[in-house]
């Protein structure tokens, strides 16, 4: 298991894929020059998988002085929409990543990838071939039978071209033929085994509508992608490994003046987490949370929601590093480095979330007192803010017992506790609803001299509690978040059951009523606090609209901690 306290990149020595750079680098392969791209397909909101590959290229390309192209794959045009597009820009910028100039599209080189497949079909590197996509699947093979040539594999260069031309202009109908390379139906590799380059496929793209009905295929686009905008490091996740070796026939049997050099990379997996787009897109779809950004999502934009900072999610990728196997990585790990960097920036204030109201007899009516409170002991250029105390407070309901179990050291009767940065107080009686029986108010005496948490005669309390003054309350929403699967690998499911059968339906609890000291009233969407004894909150969006609504980014407890405890 990977120890966060460990996380110095420099003890733990370069990674393979900067080892690579900077062998190339020492070569002069590349004239000194990095530069590299992330290459999202604009079909979906970005994950934190993807934000473990767009600190990995943009963190590259800053360290080495080069640049990171953030290039929109929509090569596939029947998912593309422009939400996804405008939410990606957002995320990756949000991440602390500058593309600069470098924003480019893949359909832009529409007309060049046609005019290569050309090439590729007069050099006879290339051929229009008429199976239907059953018929071509039979003949290719498999891994321990070589594959049989299409009958149209030999056709004339003239034939192809007149053909492929025909194709474009729409003759066709959509999946009557293929342009596929000539390599090779009998190479131990099956991408090589004639791959289809082109495609006929009526659906208006995005950004070049009608003009084109056929469509060119990834393994063909994206390294004439890479090559025109003059990538040195092509860095993609492992799956693409067995395709290295089209990307660089491709690149080698047609003109053009680079050669960019893939580098594969073990793509994040996490414990309790699904992060395949297209179940995130189920997810949504069907209402099972409130959209891509709902804070129970593995998104960046969730994520954001949900209270967690780019710092936190760059330390974690910097972190988890790049390794050449697949592995999953514990979602509490993630935790821990939201915790560590909400602990360093998050003002602690008191929230009482399940109120129970405490009336002090002693105390005067209609006085108030203001008390020092620190806004972070983590950190004291955080400076000091007041707290309001008043005859009547709220403390948690969890916090009085009236019958208390051994080792309960918060407020029970006849029990003297500490009321944070203000008095101690004892409890004298209870008063209980009628009807109910339920406790409605507790009535205590504070000790005038406890002022500030000591006392003279140096008594001592063993409980602390946090409060809020009712005349000063803010009233607030908070939504406690908890992770949205119950399994570790929510992708495998029971019988019958698919990951859906894995959703914690206890993921959400909205608790309404809840009680916060005045000063969060000064707080805007996206703010982060500390509650005091319950964890990190943040100021939702949709406060907005009036009542605050706070949504529980994490909690206290460190879990990787006590995992790495118990070891
Ligand atoms: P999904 O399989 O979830 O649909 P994808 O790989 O198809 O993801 P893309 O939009 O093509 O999604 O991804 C853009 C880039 O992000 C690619 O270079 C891909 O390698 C990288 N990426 C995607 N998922 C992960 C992951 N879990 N870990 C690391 N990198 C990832
Ligand atoms: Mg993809």
């Amino acid at each position: 298991m990977l120890n966060p306290g460990s996380g110095d990149k420099e003890k733990r020595g370069k990674d393979f894929i900067r080892v690579i750079i900077e062998a190339d680098n020492v070569s002069g392969r590349y004239g000194g020059r990095v530069e590299t791209r992330f290459p999202p397909e604009p079909n979906g909101y970005l994950h934190i998988g993807h934000a473990k590959s767009i600190c990995l290229n943009f963190g590259i390309a800053r360290e080495y002085g080069g640049e990171c192209h953030l290039r929109f794959d929509d090569t596939n045009p029947e998912k593309e929409e422009l939400e996804y597009v405008r939410s990606i820009e957002e995320d990756v910028k949000w991440l602390g990543f500058d593309w600069g100039k470098h924003l480019y599209y893949a359909s832009d080189y529409y007309d060049s990838f046609y005019a290569y497949a050309l090439e590729l079909i007069k050099k006879g590197k290339a051929y229009v071939c008429d199976l239907s996509a059953d018929d071509i699947r039979a003949y290719r093979g498999t891994p321990t039978q070589p594959g049989k040539n299409s009958p149209f594999r030999d056709r004339s260069v003239d034939e192809n071209l007149m053909l492929f031309e025909r194709m474009k202009n729409g003759e066709f109908p959509d999946g009557a033929r293929v342009l596929r390379a000539k390599i090779d139906m009998a190479h131990p590799n099956i991408t090589m085994r004639d791959p289809a380059l082109y495609r006929i496929k009526r659906v208006t793209h995005h950004r070049t509508g009608d003009k084109w009905c056929i469509y060119p295929m990834y393994d063909f686009a994206h390294p004439i992608s890479d090559a025109i905008e003059k990538i040195t490091h092509s860095i993609c996740t492992l799956e693409f490994e067995d395709h290295r070796p089209l990307y660089d026939w491709l690149l080698d049997n047609i003109t053009i003046d680079c050669h960019p050099r893939q580098v594969e990379f073990a793509r994040l997996n996490l414990t309790y987490t699904v992060m395949s787009k297209r179940k995130l897109l189920e997810l949504v779809r069907e209402g099972l949370v409130a959209g891509w950004d709902d804070p129970r999502m593995p998104t960046i934009s969730g994520l954001r929601r949900r209270g967690v900072t780019p710092e936190a999610i760059r330390a974690f990728a910097e972190r988890i590093g790049v390794d050449k196997t697949n592995s999953t990585v514990d979602v509490a790990l993630l935790e821990y480095f939201i915790r560590e960097d909400l602990n360093r920036r998050a003002p602690r204030v008191m929230g009482v979330l399940r109120p129970l109201k405490v009336i002090i007899d002693n105390y005067p009516e209609g006085k108030t007192e203001e008390f020092d409170a620190e806004n972070n002991p983590e950190d004291p250029s955080a400076g000091m803010r007041k707290v309001i105390f008043s005859r009547e407070i709220y403390i948690e309901q969890d916090d009085f017992r009236e019958a208390p179990p051994k080792g309960y050291f918060r407020l029970s009767p006849g029990r003297e506790v500490r009321l944070k940065h203000t008095y101690y107080i004892t409890c004298q009686s209870i008063v209980k609803d009628e009807k109910t029986g339920e406790i409605a108010e507790l009535h205590c005496t504070y000790d005038p001299d406890s002022r500030g948490g000591g006392t003279p005669d140096g008594r001592k309390v063993q409980g602390t509690l946090h409060w809020v003054s009712v005349a000063h309350a803010v009233e607030a929403d908070v939504r406690l978040y908890d992770r949205l699967f119950v399994a570790e690998n929510p992708d495998e499911a029971a019988e019958g059951g698919d990951f859906r059968s894995n959703i914690n339906p206890r993921s959400l609890e909205t608790l309404s009523g809840c009680k916060m000291e005045q000063s969060i009233k000064s707080a805007k969407p996206g703010d982060t606090f500390q509650f005091l004894r319950h964890g990190y909150f943040c100021l939702d969006r949709d406060s907005a609209d009036g009542k605050p609504v706070f949504n529980r980014t994490a909690t206290l407890r460190d879990s990787w901690a006590k995992i790495e405890k118990k070891k």
